[in-house]
């Protein structure tokens, strides 16, 4: 199965990206970590992304095309992938066809969209607080802590990261929406696209993914 996972930041596509490894019995390849990797390696990849990152360039696609490319071609992957957190455009989206199609022809089976209200999102991921002392998360309605705006595990004041602040988590999700929206509709034409409702348990969100593969390993019947 060669799967694409999409989803905006607090989506938890990390969470479901892990279950379905295990379902699944294909690796996750995640751009982000890819990158981060080549870097601590030092392969050449690594040590020319560096350059760009030294100098607060973004990576250029080129790149990260390299990086995805190589990940794809071991042999852990030769049944399949779970890719996060690329392609995040129309045109790597294009990239990645031609890429896969090298191969042998192989195309992509399944982009699964897992789909969060702007308001949800907000709501999860400005009411994280984390321990500046032991780096602890807590959430102020989902997961407080026993004492309010301390940490349960060293008594130390808990504050918001700048990340999790609401004005920078709607321009997240602003950036998100802009790319993607073009990337849903290109994937929806192609008719490959699964949009989940992502409003719910992990176990419920997995439950609704694992159906609509099941339906899409079903030659001939229409979702
Ligand atoms: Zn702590």
């Amino acid at each position: 199965m060669r799967l694409v996972l999409l989803g905006p930041p607090g989506a938890g596509k990390g969470t479901q990206a892990r279950m379905l490894e295990k379902r699944l019995n294909v690796p996750q390849v995640a751009s982000g970590d890819l990158l981060r990797a080549a870097v601590r390696e030092r392969t050449a990849l690594g040590v020319e992304a560096k350059s760009y990152m030294d100098k607060g360039a973004l990576v250029p696609d080129d790149l990260v095309f390299k990086l995805i490319d190589e990940r794809l071609s071991r042999p852990d992957a030769a049944g399949g992938f779970i890719l996060d957190g690329f392609p995040r455009t129309v045109a790597q989206a294009e990239t990645l066809a031609e890429m896969l199609n090298a191969r042998g022809g192989a195309r992509l089976d399944k982009v699964v969209a897992i789909i969060v209200p702007d308001e949800e999102i907000v709501k999860r991921i400005s009411g994280r607080r984390t321990c500046r002392n032991c780096g602890a998360m807590y959430h102020v309605i989902y997961d407080p802590p026993r004492n309010q705006d301390l940490c349960n595990n060293c008594n130390t004041e808990l504050y918001q990261r700048d990340d999790d602040a609401e004005d920078t988590v709607r321009m997240r999700l602003e950036v998100y929406a802009t790319s993607t929206r073009p990337l849903l509709e290109h994937y929806g034409r192609l008719g490959l696209l699964s949009e989940i409702d992502g409003i719910g348990s992990p176990e419920e969100i997995k439950e609704r993914i694992f159906r609509a593969l099941d339906r899409a390993g079903k030659p001939g019947k229409s979702q």
